[in-house]
Parts: structure tokens; sequence; C-alpha cells
């Protein structure tokens, strides 16, 4: 059977990895082919857009013949992937290539990979007599700080409907994860006004003011790290703060007007990531903002927020952690480094742990892959989760 369903969803992936959904664009052709996959397979659906209705979350459920009313079980992926340059690709990101049993193509592993081992099995919970719900989440603009999920969240609050646990299928091997960092990433923007730099009056260096907010945010830094002297679960133990990139200037003998800082904090806990926001505001707002518009009414200093992607903590008992140990019998789990839609399901109080096919190594690489193998596994996985509905 495993090798039928297999074969199916090479063939899904295929067709997954044809639409470009990166970030920010429209996901609604993928949406419309997911929606009917699950709609021919007896799923009920219901969409959730962003303002401009470009783009489309699908939260679908399989009640089996039962219509039972026990807490259902999410299966979550997100639709987006980030964006792929053709030329640096041995072949063509957007249409599949398989090759020493792996699938070349963008979003292969980042997490189209996952989406289409759950289409291909979806038939077979249809098929059977369930005792509780199974749904399907897919979400999108995740890459870009989880923009999506929020608002199906809230759609699912609203209707009132609640889950006795989430499986986030992003890549980890096939290994439970149970917690993660938060993940906050600000590109602060810095106006002042250009000007000779033979007369220092005539002009206001952005740069300058980037060096004195790129200070205080350094001096944050080493706040952050005495705030969190307890151990945890996460490594390093403490939050972390880095500037990324710094642009602006044109030459030595030209005052910069303009100049851009990227940063970013991993906070362990939502209060340092608050501690670290509110102070650099608060800084700007007092201190620089004051003097970079003295003399110079179109100075300015803004923080634009990419994305804030809150942290996922570890349950004591969870649910979800020990459904999946049950499913691949592995009872290992772990902690990463990458930020997911795992806290916000689990601030919407459900029992949420990540656990998907390929490696993130892959993941947002130039020729990223999905091992046959990783798919295998999930089948496995996910056969192994209908039989357990079955039977529960
Ligand atoms: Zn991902």
């Amino acid at each position: 059977m495993i090798d039928q369903i297999f074969s199916e969803t090479l063939k899904i992936l295929s067709t997954l990895i044809k639409f470009q959904t990166t970030s920010g664009n429209s996901n609604l052709e993928l949406i419309k082919y997911c929606e009917k996959k699950l709609e021919d397979a007896g799923a009920k659906s219901f969409k959730t857009f962003n303002e401009s209705k470009s783009q489309a979350n699908l939260f679908s459920t399989i009640r089996g013949k039962n219509n039972s009313n026990e807490k259902g079980i999410i299966l979550s992926g997100h639709t987006d992937v980030v964006p792929a340059v053709s030329s640096e690709w041995t072949s063509d990101p957007f249409i599949a290539r398989k090759k020493d049993n792996k699938v070349y193509g963008r979003g292969a592993c980042d997490m189209k990979g996952f989406i289409a081992c759950t289409l291909a099995v979806a038939p077979l919970f249809v098929s059977k007599k369930l005792k509780a719900p199974i749904h399907f989440s897919y979400t999108f603009d995740e890459e870009t700080g989880c923009l999506g999920a929020p608002l199906v969240l809230a759609d699912l609050k609203k209707r009132n409907i609640s889950f006795s646990a989430c499986i986030i299928g992003e890549p980890t091997n096939m290994k439970a994860i149970n917690a993660h960092k938060g993940y906050n990433e600000y590109i602060t923007h810095f106006t002042g006004l250009s000007g000779h730099a033979s007369n220092p009056e005539s002009g206001v260096s952005a740069i300058e003011y980037a060096i004195q907010y790129s200070n205080k945010l350094l001096e944050l830094r080493d706040e952050l790290k005495k705030r969190n002297s307890k151990k945890t679960i996460f490594s390093p133990s403490y939050s972390t703060l880095q500037i990324g990139k710094i642009s602006g200037g044109i030459g030595a003998n030209v005052i910069a007007d303009q100049c851009s800082l990227e940063w970013e904090v991993r906070p362990i806990n939502k209060e340092d990531g608050e501690f670290i926001s509110n102070n650099i505001d608060a800084f700007a707002k007092d201190i620089l903002i004051p003097k970079i518009k003295k003399n110079n009414p179109k100075g300015n200093i803004k923080k634009e927020i990419i994305g804030e992607v809150v942290g996922f903590n570890k349950e004591e008992t969870s649910e979800a952690v020990n459904l999946i140990s049950n499913l691949t019998g592995d009872n290992s789990k772990n902690t990463m480094s990458f930020g997911t839609e795992a806290g916000l399901f689990q601030n919407s109080g459900i029992s949420t742990v990540i656990c998907g096919p390929g490696s993130i190594e892959q993941a947002h690489t130039v020729d990223e892959y999905i091992s046959y193998d990783q798919l295998k596994q999930c089948l496995k996985m996910l056969i192994n989760l209908q039989k357990r509905i079955e039977s529960i």
C-alpha cells in the first residue's frame, strides 16, 4: 500500500512545486488544487484570506463515517516558499527534478513535501471509520513572519472548535521538536540630510545616527545575557541579538542622508523580546529623533517589523509530543533554533509538536531537496495516525 501512496506523493509534490508561491505572492491556485484534492476525498473546507484576497489559508476536515464529536488532530503546513534565483540552480527551481532518490525544487523540503504526504494519505482517512476528525491546515506567508496562521486560528476560535493535538510538519528529519525560541526581525531606517563633508553643519549624517542606535542595541544585548541566569533548555541559554546588515552612504566626502540597519532578536521568552523593543523604541523617540529632526524636518528614524514569531514553549506533559512518539516509535525530544507557527497554535491552547520530513539544512538553500526515505518515513507516520484514530 505504501508504494502506491508514495508514487501519488511524488506526483502531488511535483504539482505543488510548480505553483510559484514565494512569500507575498498569491497562493490561490495552490490552495484551489489542495481544496479540490481534499474535497474529492470527502473533506469539508473553509478558507480565510489576507486583506486583498490574493492569499488564502485552507482548513479542511475529514470526519470519517462516524461524524464523531471527539477532538481532532491538525496536520499543519505553510504553502509559501522563500525566493529562488533560477540562475543559481542546477535546473528550474519550480520544476521538480528527481535524481538519486531525491526530489529537487524550491519548497521540496520546506515544506511542500509534508503537504504532499498529507494530501496523498487523505483518501485513506475517508475510507475508514474515524473515532476523531482529522484536520488539514495550509497557511500563507509563514516565512515572512507567520502572517496567515493568526487569521485561521482566530477563525477556529469563532467556530468554537477544539483540538487534541497539532502536528506541524516543518523539516526535522521526522524527530519531535517540543520547543524553539522566538524570532523577531527588524529593519530600522534612518533619514538624515545630505551635504558636503567639508561643511558638517550643512547636513545630518544618517550613518552616525545608525551607529548610536547600534551601540544602544549592543548595550541592550549585554542586558539580555544578564537577564537570563537561570538554566533553560535552549542553547545558548539566553536571548540573542544580532545586527546582520548595515547599508548607507555613497562616499567619504558626502554626508549620508540614508542608512538602514537589519537586525534580529531570538528571545527565549516573550518578555525579552518586549524588553528590547520597548527600550530601543524609547531611546529612538526620546534621544535620537529630537536630535535628527533639529534643523532638518525630514529627519526621522523608523523601525520596520519584518516579522515577530512567538516562541514555542516546552509543555510539561504534551499530548502532541506523546502522540508523535507513539506514531514514530522515537521517544527523543529536541529543541531547535528556527521559528515556526508552533507558538501560535500553542498560544491558542492546542497541544503542538513539530515533526516533519527533510532536513532544515536543505531548507532555503540552492538546489533544495527532500529524500525519498524522508517522505516514506512521513507517510508511515501518517498511516500509523490513521490506524490510531480508527482505533482510539
Ligand atoms: Zn518552513
